[in-house]
């Protein structure tokens, strides 16, 4: 909490300012973004170490960022951007009257969801037509593909309900909500899935549900750097994110698409250097960064297979050495790509099965109660626009926003 006390209090003192909400631009890079807003390119990008000006890099459009303006004479006090779920970029004028840029932790919430609803016409339709979200009709769909038929199996009055954790930033919903277990009936028969401690989806038997099946980029290669979406550097005293993971390779190693699907981005980029972007299905991205060149015929738009070669290991953009920088994303958000590489699919067994049986035993219940109790959806409160309100006399934060009723229709 106490960075955004930080925020919101440090200029209250001072004198009147207000916070208005943004959505990042589409393709909008983070120093178009300065140029646009008339901030200082040099010391918010240039005089930043290499780490840090990667890291702007990851900054991705639809997400939500902050500016508190001075009231005074309209001009950007502080900035608040996130580039993943748990960091942010803040940049701030500090004593002197400059423009500073850090990265601090992101303060959110997380809260546990539930709702059951009847199936008018499909999962898809009906989900959208009840919570107005998109995204947890995209996780639910997920969830079961490759599993189940929707098409044949679902009857008019057929029931799904499902259990979900949705993270708050600044009151509002933030980042894709998780699903964590979900029923549906299809011709009274019960099917169930359940999001596993191991980060995967497995059914009542525990038997993973297939999902994306990734190889390794480079087989056999070392790692040399893990991902992570936040950690605090002791030395440079400074928060950190790598949002991927780094294996050290020779220059000119081939480098393996690590699934079939069709290349998004071929190019060259200042921090990832040769940057290669697939799309592959279920909402994944794979993103190899640092090549020294594209293997030939390689461009935007075309379909590679799994294991193909892409690419050749080098060290362009903003590194140190040759290595392969491999990010996995998953419907925009970035994921630890090794918790997901693997080639088969998964029978728990043992000591594992047993406490999955536990967890499924849980959540069983709270299904089979949001079934039988038929848990509505909640809605959201929506704000058209969030100001939070200063005043050098008042010490408390007041909080204005129109409050639209989320329309189901
Ligand atoms: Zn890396």
């Amino acid at each position: 909490m106490k960075f955004l006390i930080l925020f919101f209090l440090l200029l209250s003192a001072l004198y009147a300012a207000h916070v208005e909400n943004y959505r990042w631009k589409n393709n909008e890079t983070y120093l178009l973004f300065l140029k646009r807003l008339h901030l200082p390119q040099k010391s918010l990008y240039y005089d930043l170490d290499k780490e840090d000006q990667k890291m702007t890099e990851d900054i991705r459009s639809g997400f939500n960022y902050q500016i508190l303006y001075n009231d005074q004479d309209g001009s950007i006090e502080q900035l608040l951007i996130p580039i993943n779920d748990e960091l942010q970029i803040h940049i701030y004028h500090d004593k002197k009257g400059k423009y500073r840029f850090e990265t601090i932790p992101i303060v959110s919430s997380t809260k546990t969801k539930a709702f059951m609803l009847s199936i008018e016409r499909s999962p898809y339709y009906d989900i959208i037509k009840k919570t107005g979200s998109k995204k947890l009709a995209t996780i639910f769909m997920q969830g079961y593909k490759h599993s189940l038929d929707f098409k044949n199996g679902i009857r008019k009055g057929d029931r799904l309900a499902m259990i979900y954790e949705q993270k708050y930033r600044l009151s509002r919903p933030f980042s894709m909500p998780t699903l964590k277990a979900s029923v549906i009936e299809l011709h009274k028969k019960k099917h169930f899935i359940y999001l596993n401690s191991d980060d995967r989806y497995y059914d009542e038997k525990g038997k993973q549900i297939e999902g994306f099946l990734l190889a390794r980029p480079i087989p056999g290669a070392r790692i040399t750097s893990r991902f992570t979406r936040k950690r605090w550097h002791p030395i440079l005293h400074k928060y950190r994110a790598h949002l991927g993971v780094d294996f050290g390779a020779r220059a000119g190693t081939p480098i393996h698409a690590a699934g079939s699907g069709r290349i998004i981005f071929a190019g060259r980029t200042r921090g990832y250097g040769n940057l290669i972007k697939i799309r592959h299905k279920d909402g994944y991205v794979t993103l190899y960064a640092h090549q020294r060149k594209f293997r030939r015929g390689i461009h935007r738009g075309k379909y590679v297979k799994k294991g193909q070669i892409i690419g050749y290991v080098g060290s362009t953009g903003l590194s140190t050495g040759p290595h392969l920088h491999f990010g996995l994303y998953k419907n925009g958000r970035a994921i630890n790509p090794l918790r997901v590489v693997q080639v088969t699919v998964k029978q728990l067994r043992g000591k594992s099965l047993r406490a999955f049986r536990q967890l499924k035993a849980n959540y069983d219940q709270s299904l089979l109660l949001h079934l039988q109790n038929e848990t509505p959806f909640q809605n959201e409160p929506k704000f058209e626009r969030l100001c939070y309100c200063f005043d050098r006399n008042a010490k408390n934060i007041m909080t204005k926003a129109k409050n639209n009723e989320t329309s189901t229709h």
